[in-house]
């Protein structure tokens, strides 16, 4: 019980930190860290865990495997690198949409994913060049 909770606490942590919805292998690897016996059947766990407790809310990206974010963060987007895979939060948004669609049609809510290389990657393919 006791190293479940130290584990727990590892895994928030990581995910509080980071700032942008994790992977399970990205959870592990940002909280080994801290415990290195942290093995990934034991993230899974705690994610579904955390997920169950509305602390955690699981990130659905077309054609991609689920990401983890804190829950209750405001509206926003997100931005998946094409070369480091990782997946950021845009805090832009660009409205309602609402002219988007046919006449009487009725928006409730909205997706948008953009792609590209995030920061860190397009600097150093920046870098590579002659
Ligand atoms: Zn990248
Ligand atoms: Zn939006």
């Amino acid at each position: 019980m006791e190293r479940d909770t130290r584990q727990r606490r590892a895994i928030r942590a990581a995910l509080e930190r980071a700032d942008r919805p994790l992977s399970p292998k990205e959870v592990l690897g940002a909280s080994r860290r801290r415990i290195r016996t942290l093995g990934l059947a034991t993230v899974y766990r705690t994610l579904n865990a955390l997920v169950a407790d509305g602390w955690l809310v699981e990130v659905q990206l077309p054609g991609e495997p689920p990401r983890y974010e804190v829950a209750g963060k405001k509206h926003h987007h997100h931005f998946v690198c094409d070369r480091c895979h990782r997946v950021f939060e845009v805090d832009a948004c660009p409205g309602d949409m609402v002219s988007m669609v046919p006449k009487d049609f009725e928006v409730t809510r909205h997706e948008i994913v953009l792609y590209g290389a995030c920061a860190g990657c397009s600097a150093r393919s920046a870098a590579l060049r002659p």
